[in-house]
């Protein structure tokens, strides 16, 4: 997920899939454990040149394998290589697909400032950070699964490092989610969080499903 959602209009309501934008929809398909396997040696292999995959390429649009092994290492290298492009990127999220990997894993990285104003429940592993001033660690994601979702709907504009134009419109979502994953440790995760920080959180496991933030907007 880019910072683009800070700035820009907002005007669809309401989710509608589009139909008639100048893209593949989803396709469905399973990715095999083969050819992500195929994949992950292909990116740490060439890295430094491997750019973020844009709209249009069939990697985002795959339904992405779960990590079998968390604690293999090649998770770890992994996870540093996406981090470097997050950062060259200046993202707040990224998801392996996006590096041409469709192993189930993201990284969400939120800025203090997003800590501010739109959250009000931020919990991680049962502590309350907003009680302790803190914001989320940066975190990298093995197998994340939205376990909880609030029935209320909320809409905002979103940015995304694989949509290079902006698209207009808001982005209906739950308001609040509770996501379980695995880090490389092994260890079980539990993030509580609303606001911009329980939006990206979806925004990144979207993207393991193969879907983008523009498949929620209105044709404008
Ligand atoms: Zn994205």
């Amino acid at each position: 997920m880019s910072e683009q959602h800070r700035e820009g209009p907002s005007v669809a309501q309401g989710v509608a899939r589009a139909k008639s934008w100048n893209f593949a929809p989803p396709v469905g398909d399973l990715v095999t454990k083969e050819l992500m396997t195929q994949q992950l040696a292909e990116f740490l292999g060439n890295s430094e040149n491997f750019t973020i995959k844009k709209i249009g390429e069939s990697c985002l649009r795959r339904i992405s394998v779960p990590v079998d092994d968390v604690t293999d290492v090649i998770w770890q290298k992994l996870r540093d290589e996406m981090l470097k492009k997050l950062l060259q990127a200046g993202g707040i999220g990224i998801a392996a697909p996006q590096v041409g990997v469709n192993a189930r894993c993201c990284i969400v990285d939120l800025p203090p400032c997003v800590g501010i104003g739109d959250v009000n429940v931020l919990r991680f592993n049962g502590r309350n950070l907003l009680h302790e001033k803190k914001m989320l660690p940066r975190l990298f994601m093995l197998n994340p699964q939205i376990t909880e979702k609030s029935t209320q709907l909320r809409g905002l504009p979103e940015g995304c490092l694989s949509v290079p134009e902006r698209r207009a419109g808001d982005v209906m979502r739950p308001w609040q989610v509770t996501v379980e994953f695995f880090d490389c440790d092994g260890k079980k995760n539990v993030v509580i969080a609303d606001g911009y920080a329980g939006r990206c959180c979806q925004h990144e496991i979207d993207h393991l499903d193969g879907i983008l933030y523009v498949d929620y907007l209105q044709n404008l």
